[in-house]
């Protein structure tokens, strides 16, 4: 679909599934043969520390951003084409962390891995509205609940005048019998609607077992919903999204075209690599826009 390589997972509300949206695309995505790295942005929360076995001297993008650290020391493999960076534990380090240095952090992995996604706190802090700026693209996540719907109108703004884009919504725990009709919720925030992920069991039962859902229970609604969105980003056809394993199993069905296609999408992509420039042209009048905008967020409320 695009040449955008940096998502920032956000959402207006907390306890949405931006971890368990990042997690997962990040997952589809290298199932599907990118090279990918999630970034745990929520700096207060610590968020993807689950899916990586930290000790507690373990290096984290908390170091890297005290400047005690290098990207790559705080860089932990999750599985085949995937990394994580997670931001560590102590909430007393985190008055230490400079979240302008993620800039710096997001261009290195930029320039490494096909796909960086972000996943960023909600709220309104200096360290969740950076990241919707220096991505190429905001995902926006919310429920189908009014609260949540009425907070994503603040990310939007905030995008907005960090200098973002959003690429357009994730509906995350929908029900199937509900009479809400999603794609008005998505008119409504006037955004495209990416993709619905419905309330599966399964999803928590993936955080237990340390593992995401896409590789979990790769049959479940939530899981292959999840490779639809990661097909839709990455502008790519997945072997068979709807009912079938074996695009993650290497089987004996053989799904050979899912390495075709993904190398047919990186010669694509590389054409068009020069659209990452617009963002990197302005960067100090990008910082002032940002905290202008939690300035002007703070006294709106
Ligand atoms: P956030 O990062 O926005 O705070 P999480 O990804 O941690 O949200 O999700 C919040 C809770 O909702 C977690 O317990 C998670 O397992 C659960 N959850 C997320 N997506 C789904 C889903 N599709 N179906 C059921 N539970 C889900
Ligand atoms: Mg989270």
């Amino acid at each position: 679909m695009s040449h955008e390589t940096v998502y920032s997972i956000a959402s207006g509300k907390g306890g949405v599934g931006k971890t368990t949206t990042t997690v997962n695309l990040g997952t589809a995505l290298a199932q599907a043969g990118k090279r990918v790295a999630i970034v745990d942005v929520d700096l207060g929360m610590a968020n993807l520390a689950g899916f990586v076995s930290l000790s507690p001297d373990s290096t984290t993008l908390h170091d890297v951003l005290a400047g005690n650290a290098s990207v790559e020391d705080a860089t932990y493999r999750l599985a085949e084409n995937i990394v994580a960076v997670p931001s560590g534990i102590g909430l007393d380090e985190y008055a230490e962390t400079s979240p302008e240095g993620l800039r710096e952090v997001v261009s290195e992995l930029r320039s490494t891995y096909d796909y960086v996604l972000l996943d960023v706190g909600a709220g309104i802090s200096h360290e969740t509205v950076l990241p919707l700026g220096l991505a190429d693209a905001v995902v926006l996540v919310s429920t189908p609940e009014p609260a949540a719907i009425q907070d994503s109108r603040k990310t939007i703004e905030l995008t907005a005048r960090a200098g973002g884009t959003v690429a357009g919504l994730v509906l995350t725990r929908t029900h199937p019998g509900s009479d809400i009709s999603h794609p008005d919720l998505a008119d409504r925030l006037d955004l495209p609607l990416l993709e619905t992920i419905p309330e599966d069991s399964a999803a928590r039962e993936s955080v237990y077992a340390g593992t995401p859902l896409v590789a979990y229970e790769p049959n479940g609604p939530a899981a292959t919903a999840y490779r639809h969105l990661a097909a839709e980003l990455a502008g790519i056809e997945l072997a068979g999204t709807a009912d079938d394993t074996d695009a993650d199993d290497n089987d004996n069905t053989g799904d050979n075209d899912n390495t075709d296609t993904a190398t047919a999408e990186d010669a694509a992509g590389s054409e068009t690599e020069d659209g990452n420039s617009p963002e990197s042209t302005d960067e100090t009048s990008a910082t002032d826009d940002v905290s202008s905008a939690i300035t002007e967020a703070e006294s709106d409320h």
